[in-house]
């Protein structure tokens, strides 16, 4: 990621209006402990929302970021395990009344991403207490691994031609919801990309779908690939979205966050599923 960017997305000094900062208590178990993020981190996770356009729909959205913290994941990070590093949600009911500040109405959270601070600990962002530490590396881990939880809280994205002399009006009356305006072409049917061809140029528009009272539906999106490396070594991008994701990686430009790492070992116990 830019660098220009990765400063805003740090000197983020706007209020959270989206991360929420509830005032619950630590959940200490002992082994296992739960806390509201600190606000370096909420602020970095506003950051990502309003300076990266993919996240824009979040700018309506209300999102609870948690972070826990195991004894002895940090040395499992440390060895090589592999551990969640973070887990977004969809908000449920228990967590809206959790966060309800005891009006007596459910808050209208959205969604919940879980941070593991063993992850951050590990990245060199943060201290055992999780005090942000200066490390521009490790907010530069932190920052994508937000990225990435945030990518899953996705939100309904629906798309229709319409006729090019209408397309004006229909993306006004979008407003926030329009995402893009599509230069494909519908010819006999089949759509044919940036060819101009008759009067009836249709031309394809992505939008955000709404409820009934205007609102961003929102929803989880899943990840673009699953896949073992060593598939990939052995067959290369057989399969459009592994080919997508080697595209963007031929792309990067920036620095390789994690140059000497110990090989991603397999764990043995349940911490491997999909986060
Ligand atoms: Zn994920």
């Amino acid at each position: 990621m830019d660098d220009k960017i990765i400063n805003k997305i740090l000197q983020n000094r706007k209020s959270c209006k989206n991360i929420i900062a509830p005032d619950l208590v630590a959940i200490d178990e002992g082994k296992s402990r739960l806390v509201v993020a600190p606000g370096w981190l909420r602020g970095i996770a506003q950051g990502v929302i309003s300076e990266i356009g993919c996240h824009r729909h979040l700018r309506s959205a209300k999102i609870l970021i948690s972070v826990s913290t195991k004894t002895g994941d940090l040395q499992k990070f440390e060895a090589g395990e592999r551990m969640i590093h973070g887990k977004a949600s969809k908000a449920s009911s228990l967590s809206r009344l959790l966060t309800a500040g005891g009006k007596g109405k459910l808050a209208s959270i959205d969604f919940v991403v879980n941070i593991s601070g063993d992850a951050l600990q590990f990245y060199g962002a943060c201290d055992k207490k999780l005090n942000r530490l200066d490390s521009p590396e490790g907010l530069r881990r932190t920052i994508a691994l937000i990225d990435h939880e945030l990518s899953h809280c996705g939100a309904k994205i629906n798309g229709k031609y319409i006729p090019e002399n209408e397309v004006d009006n229909f993306v006004d009356g979008l407003g926030k919801r329009h995402i893009e305006t599509c230069r494909d072409v519908l010819k006999g049917g089949k759509v044919v990309q940036d060819e101009v061809v008759n009067d009836n140029r249709e031309i394809l528009i992505r939008y955000f779908a709404a409820d009934d009272d205007g609102n961003f539906i929102f929803k989880l999106n899943p990840h673009d690939i699953e896949e073992f490396s060593a598939v990939a070594g052995r067959h290369g991008a057989y399969n459009p979205s592994l080919s997508g994701m080697f595209d963007e990686l031929k792309e990067y430009k920036g620095p390789t966050l994690f140059p000497d790492l110990p090989k991603d070992k397999p764990a043995d116990d349940k911490s491997v599923e999909a986060a």
